[in-house]
């Protein structure tokens, strides 16, 4: 299987980071051996001083697919998650500043945390969708799909242009305001609505 995520896809993200707003979706991919599941626990990497928690939205691609158009895209999932693209941000900036491509501060094993997913009928319009992430209990990031830059629809046509979707896949949606760091001690909690996805201690 293979793990899309897409970067910026949230404006007050953008501006916390700096970054530009940008005029396509940005793609990249992480390998299966960065999946991390079951609320086990994340072990922060040794290279690494500032490994950031960045709560996404998920995607589970149920049908293969290739160029798929944005109108047809929501018959190629059926259910929505919450996972953590975990990120070393002091790699990513060292790599982008010297631009080059930023793997190694991404899809480091472990980096993808896959929760719960919930089947997309008992959530309503998608797009509408919202999820937080609580750190040591305190809210952290609030998400709501509508601010996204590119809908998922958007990204499932874009990615397939590329990429032939198959079923298993994951496609990580974009974080919203409020990444910060992890340390050892720290618990996470994923919700989407009121609803229970991830539950995992940073060790
Ligand atoms: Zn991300």
């Amino acid at each position: 299987m293979k793990i899309f995520a897409i970067g910026q896809n949230y404006s007050e993200h953008n501006k916390e980071l700096n970054s530009k707003h940008p005029s396509e979706p940005v793609v990249f991919m992480k390998p299966d051996t960065a999946l991390l599941k079951n609320n086990k626990p994340f072990y922060v990497p040794d290279f690494s001083q500032d490994l950031h928690y960045e709560a996404e939205l998920i995607v589970k691609i149920n049908r293969l697919g290739k160029n798929i158009a944005p109108k047809f895209a929501h018959r190629y999932y059926a259910e929505i998650g919450l996972g953590v693209d975990f990120t070393a941000r002091d790699l990513q900036r060292r790599l982008k500043d010297e631009g080059k491509p930023w793997e190694i501060s991404k899809a480091f094993d472990n980096s993808a945390v896959i929760g719960s997913f919930i089947p997309v009928d008992a959530l309503g319009v998608v797009q509408d969708i919202r999820f937080r992430l609580e750190k040591n209990g305190i809210i952290v990031q609030n998400g709501h799909a509508a601010d996204m830059i590119f809908p998922i629809h958007e990204l499932i046509a874009y990615i397939s242009r590329y990429f032939t979707l198959k079923i298993g896949d994951i496609v990580f949606t974009g974080t919203p305001a409020g990444v910060g760091k992890v340390i050892p001690g720290d618990n996470l909690q994923g919700y989407i609505f009121d609803q229970k996805m991830f539950d995992f201690d940073i060790k």
